[in-house]
């Protein structure tokens, strides 16, 4: 007499935050016969990057914008297979009593509980922009024609006029980009965490939307504040040999923005070369607004038991590295872990989900 065979239960992933590291880990795990459920803080699935604009001018500038709409469409859309729970965040986790998963509790905001065991889970909550209020002397949220990247590309995305005097709707002719705003500086120093890293993404976004702004309007001449233009990505480099033949690179951090009476921004800044204070006017300054750890990461990390790492975020050393035979059940994936642009976080997430799905076979 034959036994008949046992049935195989399907493994599952806790997949938490829908951003376009969720989405990519999620598609790789249900590619594999993974079940996923998703717990998502909003009310929505796709965190930042979808929410920006095509930065095309004649031809694709290769922003990856299009590419993270789609991986969250695939991932969350009504037919992929995974179950997503928004409005929901994780408030218990535990190992599981057979030490073969972990237990995590999570509930939505009307306070509706729900418990979830999985092989493995992924912490996916991404980034926090930094707020640009914090730099009292660049006026942010109190001088009109200063705005955010951040602002910029969500109006862009919105259809709004993102390159106008927001103070009149006027076309701005005359537009500079500040760089590094909320990065690499000991100035935005928020105890405990440090912000003297690079975020990565800012100059490629600031410099694409500045050639976005000129086919826009080829009238406009962009200035670029610098202290230096990190190249991170394949395609960036042909877009800024571009940039730097069609705009003005000041290597400078400025100290100061002044409104003027007429609307227009005055930038105060010290010429690296020769030490010199200088002023120069602008119809509109973009400050480009760096990546901060997640808002909630800390209070995310207690409820895993995983550290944080110096700056803040959440891919300590000692999660992403554990000691010889240890198996961890927590990963982390995309800008949580570390700044990372679409195409990083896509690759990142790709490569924590191939760890998750040999966990989940073991
Ligand atoms: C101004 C600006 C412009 C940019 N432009 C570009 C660009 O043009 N091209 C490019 O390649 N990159 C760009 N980036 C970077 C891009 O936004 C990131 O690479 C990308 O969004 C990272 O995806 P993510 O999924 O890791 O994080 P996120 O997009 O932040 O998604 C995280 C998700 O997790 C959810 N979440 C957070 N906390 C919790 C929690 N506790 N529980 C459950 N869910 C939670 C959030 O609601 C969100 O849905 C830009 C960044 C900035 C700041
Ligand atoms: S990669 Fe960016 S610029 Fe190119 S089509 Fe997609 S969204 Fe537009
Ligand atoms: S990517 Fe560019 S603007 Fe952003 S922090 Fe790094 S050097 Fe500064």
């Amino acid at each position: 007499m034959t036994t008949p065979a046992k049935k195989r239960i399907k493994p599952s992933a806790v997949v938490i935050g829908a951003g376009v590291a969720g989405a990519a880990a999620t598609l790789e795990l249900l590619n594999a016969g993974i079940g996923v459920t998703v717990v998502e803080r909003d009310s929505c699935v796709g965190g930042q990057a979808p929410r920006f604009g095509c930065k095309a001018t004649d031809a694709c500038q290769h922003c990856n914008v299009c590419v993270a709409q789609e991986q969250v469409r695939k991932a969350f859309g009504p037919d992929s297979g995974a179950r997503v729970l928004t409005d929901t965040q994780v408030t218990q986790c535990q190992p599981s009593a057979d030490g073969g998963g972990v237990e995590l509790l999570v509930t939505s905001g009307r306070g509706r509980q729900t418990r979830l065991r999985a092989a493995a889970v992924l912490a996916a909550v991404g980034y926090e922009p930094f707020d640009a209020r914090i730099l009292g002397p660049y006026g942010y949220g109190l001088i009109p024609n200063v705005v955010s990247g951040l602002d910029i590309e969500r109006a862009h995305a919105d259809g709004r006029a993102a390159l106008t005097r927001p103070s009149d709707g006027q076309p701005a002719r005359r537009i500079a980009f500040v760089q590094c705003v909320g990065s690499r500086s000991e100035q935005a120093h928020r105890t405990p965490e440090k912000t003297n890293y690079c975020s990565t993404v800012c100059c490629s976004y600031a410099l694409r939307m500045g050639r976005l702004a000129q086919h826009l309007n080829p009238e406009a001449a962009v200035t670029v504040f610098y202290m230096d233009v990190q190249c991170f990505g394949r395609d960036f480099a042909e877009v800024y040999a571009a940039c730097r033949k069609e705009m003005d690179f000041v290597m400078a951090r400025p100290y100061g923005l002044q409104a003027r009476p007429d609307g227009t921004v005055a930038v105060r800044y010290e010429e690296q070369a020769g030490g010199q204070a200088k002023e120069a006017e602008f119809d509109l300054v973009v400050l480009s607004v760096g990546i901060r750890p997640p808002a909630g990461g800390a209070a995310l990390a207690e409820v895993l038991g995983i550290p944080l790492d110096e700056y803040g975020f959440l891919g300590a050393k000692s999660v992403l590295c554990p000691e010889p035979g240890e198996s961890p059940r927590i990963f982390i994936a995309g800008a949580c872990d570390a700044p990372r642009n679409i195409a990083q976080t896509i690759g990142h997430a790709r490569a924590v989900a191939a760890g998750m799905i040999r966990l989940c076979e073991k």
